[in-house]
């Protein structure tokens, strides 16, 4: 995976200034776009401000163009398509329509599970449409984000259900509470444009409160 620049480049190890502050409060996505430039992802940007990064995109055009129909009775390569099957090989069975988007469904979570925790600005409902999920549902409930393994906003660790470590806290001169990451949503919904403070864990100012955030399961 080294290619990608996945190594060494998780959000909470990468060396940062002591006080920066995280865009412009003239536009309402800026935080995102601001985050986007500096976090090491090569994020594509389309007509507006979000966008999937390169990796997301390629894993999403493997898992759209896979034929997953007759996923559990055949084993073949990655981009199998049973209209290029010979007769002879075609499985009598078949997923129906719904059964097959229950597949690539759990595949695309699966995959969104690590690139959300390696990406801070991975954006699952852009990944699920990429991929060729049926997203019909997702306006009216959280469906999509509720096959994560997530809370406020953080990613816990793929293969575990345990959350990073922590190594820095975050907080501003406007606020009374400190987060683990600026990924927290209760942050990013509280962030009024301050200076960002980052202190070790064990070293923040008496008088910030813990977020929920710093209270998940950690290994
Ligand atoms: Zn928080």
């Amino acid at each position: 995976m080294s290619g990608w620049g996945l190594a060494g480049q998780r959000p909470s190890s990468r060396a940062r200034p002591d006080s920066d502050t995280i865009g412009n409060p003239e536009h309402g996505c800026s935080l995102q776009m601001a985050v986007r430039s500096a976090d090491g992802f090569n994020h594509v940007h389309s007509e507006d401000a979000m966008a999937l990064s390169r990796l997301a995109q390629e894993f999403a055009a493997e898992i759209a163009q896979h034929d997953w129909s007759d996923a559990p009775w055949r084993m073949d390569r990655a981009g199998h398509s049973r209209t290029s099957d010979s007769p002879s090989r075609r499985t009598e069975q078949v997923l129906t329509e719904e059964e097959t988007d229950r597949v690539r469904t759990n595949v695309m979570w699966v995959a969104a599970q690590v690139l959300g925790h390696a990406d801070p600005q991975f954006d699952v409902h852009e990944f699920a449409e990429a991929c060729g999920v049926n997203t019909s549902r997702a306006a009216k409930s959280s469906w999509i984000e509720n096959g994560l393994r997530t809370q406020v906003g953080l990613y816990m660790q793929p293969g575990t259900r345990k959350f990073d470590p922590l190594t820095e806290v975050v907080t501003t001169d406007t606020s009374d509470a400190y987060h683990a990451s600026t990924n927290c949503t209760l942050f990013r919904r509280g962030y009024q444009h301050a200076p960002i403070r980052r202190f070790a864990p064990g070293e923040v100012p008496a008088n910030r409160k813990p977020c929920q955030c710093i209270t998940l399961n950690r290994t």
